[in-house]
């Protein structure tokens, strides 16, 4: 929806008919009491309130004493479906300014608990000018309101609210920008304000161009660590009830909805949950970039993603009860984080060897029974135990390789060097499933610092001789786990095998910098709406923040800074794991440009082919389907990748 400037008011009413009525709704005032009195500079409940507002004069105005929560609107004493918006901002220089980002809401309940959105300003409109923006809701709405952005006292000269009498329907609801809006409204409009308390709200979350509503009770709070202590705070959500949430695979309580404020590119996160997926990883938790507004107050673009834990479509491992202390059904399954935050959980433990510090996620801290605090402990120790030490270089009793799954964990390395992510050791979700001897790594999560985020390693890419977290060159690690990791990576000559198998695994698969690097065009395009309104609630394009190594100016220039360091890594790490895609007999040729001598698309299960000479086409592990003319129409046997050669040329084909 764009904002209209529009003249004079008659004149534009007149030629807009039917499509709302001739004059602005009328009804009862109603806002924030506390006001400010610029003459006398001190709160008051008689001077610039809200009664302003619909005063018809462009020179009176609303101002409340607080600059945050605080709005102006009107009870319409029954539903009206709105149609139109109407404001006038106060008429001092750059007046404006203090209207971008407000936003305009519709409610049916007089504490606007139920409220959603019905239009944000993005841009400021001059000084002292009825402003209009057309609403397009199809829900009625007795309560109508503005709520002021946050650092300013919600000063606006004027407002009007146009409509018809009507309850509406809920065919039809206002996202933000193209991403999906997560709407939350507190309980007394209370602001979450740390990790323990759940403050009762509604979550309302508008998708598919506003044509899909979710709304639910729900609890939010405060989350995270080093994340929190930013203004633009990360939270959690808890539902009452287990929601399927957009296209989330899992259905569940708990979700997240990440900051991404040290992550100006703010998108971090979603290429590595794809570089992770890409590489074969057995569960990628659900990411989807979101606008979130709260009680009014637009907070900018997070990622709602899933809530670590134990259920289908998440860590799908069998969940302990506190009746489960004996036999198998103690041996899992757990899922612990070697947590470089530990100390700051209730039940947390050190283990013995590398000095691990490990903390739940499930059972959780307030559910897990001494019999199960102490069997994942003694396996934690047990597990150190297999490993070779320099004092000890054969292992006492069995192979470290019985008791953990090295494929695991070098999926959860390879994402986070794929990312030079300098926390893949402070945070290492880690899994014990029940009657299985091994441990496995993961799922990735948190990658804020990487793709050069961090100061204290800039750039990454500069090092030389191995990659950077093979090596356990990471910047902050729990205990001694870059030692746990060199054993995996540095004392054990199969290890590199192995990883070479996985990453050549994933290249064949389609894995590439090209892939990463079109990857974030298309994530960059889905986000610009949406960041444009960030950086304005957010200025800090210029500035430094959390571990940023440089502030690029601009999210564009942010998002170059990300493909710059891709270009650079994926060739860099090709080299160091030892895998050249050029000479690779599946791959070579396809890393060219070609010039098609050749053409081809995919119709049903059919390959069309045209063009001159021969053409071979195999599948991914190297098996010849076709061989002959290149003018032809082969039927592909199944799903999956296929390369078709012509000479030097070859090509990708995902069927
Ligand atoms: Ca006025």
């Amino acid at each position: 929806m764009q904002l209209k400037r529009l003249f004079a008011g008659a004149a534009v009413l007149a030629v807009a008919g039917t499509s709302f009525a001739a004059s602005p709704l009328k009804g009862q005032p109603i806002g924030t009491a506390e006001c400010f009195d610029y003459g006398k500079n001190m709160k008051s409940t008689t001077v610039n309130t809200v009664v302003n507002l619909f005063d018809g004069d462009p020179e009176t105005f609303f101002a409340t004493y607080e600059k945050a929560y605080t709005w102006g609107g009107l009870d319409l004493g029954q539903p009206h479906v709105i149609t139109r918006i109407g404001w006038t901002a106060r008429n001092i220089k750059n007046g404006e300014r203090a209207v971008i980002l407000g936003l305009f809401e519709g409610a049916n309940s007089p504490d606007f608990s139920d409220a959603v959105p019905i239009a944000i300003v993005k841009d400021g409109q001059g000084d002292s000018v009825m402003n209009y923006i057309d609403v397009n809701v199809s829900r009625g709405f007795r309560y109508v309101r503005y709520v002021g952005p946050s650092g300013y006292r919600c000063q606006v000269a004027e407002l009007e609210f146009y409509g018809e009498p009507g309850e509406g329907d809920d065919s039809r609801y206002y996202q933000l920008t193209n991403l999906p809006t997560v709407y939350v409204n507190t309980v007394n409009g209370e602001i979450p304000y740390d990790k323990e308390h759940e403050i009762p709200c509604t979550v309302t979350i508008i998708s598919e161009d506003g044509k899909e509503v979710l709304s639910k009770s729900a609890g939010i709070r405060e989350r995270g660590n080093a994340s929190r202590e930013f203004p633009k705070k990360p939270y959690r959500i808890k539902f009452e009830k287990k929601t399927s949430v957009l296209d989330a695979p899992a259905e569940a309580k708990k979700w997240t909805l990440l900051n991404n404020y040290g992550d100006k590119s703010l998108m971090r996160n979603i290429l590595s949950f794809e570089t992770a997926k890409m590489l074969g990883a057995d569960y990628v938790p659900f990411c989807r970039a979101v606008d979130v507004v709260l009680n009014g107050e637009y907070k900018g673009c997070y990622q709602l993603c899933d809530q670590i834990d134990v259920r289908e479509n998440r860590v799908d491992i069998d969940e302990l009860t506190p009746e489960d202390n004996s036999g198998e059904a103690l041996t899992g399954g757990y899922l612990c984080e070697i947590d470089g935050y530990a100390d700051q959980e209730k039940v947390w433990f050190t283990t013995s060897r590398y000095f691990l510090p490990v903390s739940f996620k499930s059972p959780d801290e307030d559910d897990i029974t001494p019999e199960q605090l102490n069997y994942i402990r003694d396996y934690f120790n047990e597990v150190e135990r297999a490993f070779p030490s320099d004092n000890n270089p054969e292992p006492m009793g069995y192979p470290y390789r019985d008791v953990f799954d090295t494929p695991s964990f070098i999926r959860h390395m390879l994402t986070n060097e794929v990312a030079g992510n300098t926390d893949c050791y402070w945070s290492v979700y880690m899994i014990k499933r029940r009657n299985d001897p091994k441990l496995y790594t993961g799922p990735v999560w948190d990658f804020d610092l990487g793709y050069n985020n961090d100061w204290r390693v800039y750039p990454v890419t500069s090092r030389s001789g191995n990659s950077y977290l093979w090596d356990c060159g990471a910047a902050s690690a729990a205990g001694n786990m870059r030692y746990l990791a060199q054993r995996v990576f540095l004392k054990d000559e199969s290890t590199t095998a192995e990883i070479l198998d996985i990453w050549r695994e994933a290249r064949r698969a389609g894995f590439s910098a090209d892939w990463l690097l079109e990857l974030i065009d298309r994530t960059a395009a889905e986000l610009d709406e949406s960041q444009t309104l960030n950086f304005k609630r957010w200025p800090i394009l210029n500035e430094k923040v959390h571990m940023n190594a440089v502030a690029m100016g601009s999210y564009e220039s942010e998002v170059e800074f990300v493909r710059s360091y891709i270009r650079g890594q994926i060739p860099h790490l090709d080299q160091v794991i030892g895998f050249d895609p050029y000479s690779d007999p599946i791959l070579s040729g396809v890393a060219e440009s070609a010039v098609a001598m050749v053409s081809w698309y995919v119709e049903g299960n059919l390959l069309h082919v045209d063009g001159d000479g021969e053409i071979s086409l195999y599948t991914l592990d190297g098996r010849a389907v076709y061989n002959g003319p290149a003018s032809t129409s082969i039927t592909l046997p199944a799903n999956g990748v296929y390369i078709l050669r012509s000479g030097e040329k070859s090509w990708k084909i995902l069927y």
